[in-house]
């Protein structure tokens, strides 16, 4: 520990020597503000900067703008540390911990793990300002993926879209004047639609699919289905939808997933996810024959049969013969049958499994367990819009293995 801190001292000496070799980014004069005016020179400034080795000293150039009434400091441009106190190294660390646990363990892990102190809130306002950059960046990307910018990888086979919704926990006005399920009447969380977009190539030895290595990335946010579907669509023309022989939509019922499945993939093969349907039989089972009796495990098991070999009519027709007494195992065998009848041609199992092809959205299921449930859903945490959004963003990133490659695009910009 004590070496540790006297080469992080020596470093910190030797960076803020070499950071300040060049006497503060002195442009003469004037130099441009960059919204066309002339800045004129004032003074130099000294400015504190947290960086992985020690907090060190910098000195800066200061300009300033009349038009724009601003402060213009051509080394914090060049050093990247614009309206920052933190190096572009510290800020990245404070994303990674931040993006992966909560902003306080993520505090006590950069003062145990890089001996980098910093409060808790400054771990959560640069981990949300680096999600929100990397969904500038997103946002840029998707803008050439629909104007046919972006080359596509080479082609593939079997290209998979499977799709999800999950609730985060939000703030009180986040849901405001939004209708919710419990007791007040008033929601309490937001749903976070994720995307997952993956390739298939090859069958196992027993004629299992197998998901491509590496091959899984994923997007996602807070926000309507229709922009959920533009995201998603961009996301699915980088990873070479066009060109894809195959393209399979995997989701469970609800129906803004077919909506979108219908405008932005026509032609693909439509799937609900196996273990979703499988759900609705067992829970209606439980419901009308009692958790655990033999009765319900009997018509669960057979129904699940008829559901695996896709024989979806025959899994209707022995719905419509329940005659359950009460108001509400009618409600549900009413439902059920609706909601079978309604995907009968996306749940032909058996077709699907002799072409080779997933049935289970296990992939988006664990997604949206990995992505949002194991960061964004901890007891006791409640997000704006904003800052779930960027933590998103930055998670789908480092998921998707984009990690490195937005920190590169961002040091050449
Ligand atoms: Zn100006």
């Amino acid at each position: 520990m004590a070496l540790r801190a006297t080469l992080h001292e020596v470093g910190g000496r030797l960076l803020e020597q070499l950071l300040n070799a060049d006497g503060g980014g002195y442009r003469g004069p004037r130099t441009a503000c960059g919204q066309g005016h002339q800045a004129t020179f004032v003074e130099y400034r000294r400015k504190e900067i947290l960086t992985v080795l020690a907090p060190v000293q910098v000195q800066r150039a200061y300009y300033h703008c009349g038009p724009c009434a601003a402060g213009v400091i051509p080394k914090d441009q060049a050093l990247d540390i614009v309206g920052t106190a933190f190096s572009p190294g510290v800020r990245r660390l404070m994303g990674r911990v931040g993006g992966k646990e909560a902003f306080a363990v993520g505090r006590r892990d950069l003062a145990e793990l890089a001996g980098i102190r910093v409060t808790t809130k400054a771990v959560e306002r640069v981990a949300e300002a680096v999600g929100a950059e990397i969904e500038t960046l997103a946002r840029q990307e998707r803008t050439l993926a629909l104007a046919g910018k972006l080359i596509p990888f080479q082609p593939v086979p079997k290209l998979y879209l499977t799709i999800d919704g999950t609730g985060v926990p939000v703030v009180p006005h986040e849901t405001a004047g939004r209708p919710g399920k419990d007791a007040s009447g008033q929601a309490r969380t937001r749903e976070t639609k994720l995307g997952c977009v993956f390739t298939q190539t090859r069958l196992d030895a027993r004629g299992r699919p197998v998901r491509d290595d590496g091959s899984t990335t994923y997007v996602g946010a807070i926000e309507t289905a229709e922009a959920f579907g533009v995201r998603l669509y961009a996301e699915a023309v980088r990873r070479g939808v066009q060109r894809a022989a195959q393209v399979i939509v995997l989701g469970d019922g609800a129906a803004w997933i077919w909506g979108l499945a219908a405008e932005h993939f026509p032609g693909a093969t439509q799937i609900v996810d196996l273990y979703h349907a499988r759900e609705h039989v067992a829970e209606l089972g439980k419901l009308l024959y009692g958790p655990g009796s033999g009765e319900a495990t009997r018509w669960t098991a057979a129904r699940t049969a008829d559901l695996d070999a896709g024989e979806v009519e025959r899994l209707v027709a022995a719905l419509d013969r329940l005659r359950p007494r009460a108001a509400e195992g009618q409600e549900a065998t009413r439902k059920a049958v609706g909601y079978f009848q309604a995907n009968a041609e996306r749940m032909r199992y058996a077709s699907f499994r002799r072409q080779g092809l997933f049935v289970g959205s296990g992939v988006v299921e664990a997604g949206c367990k990995t992505i949002i449930g194991f960061r964004l859903k901890q007891s006791g945490m409640r997000w704006t819009v904003k800052g779930a959004n960027a933590i998103i963003a930055l998670r789908c990133a480092e998921l998707s293995g984009r990690w490195e490659e937005f920190w590169e695009a961002r040091s050449v910009a």
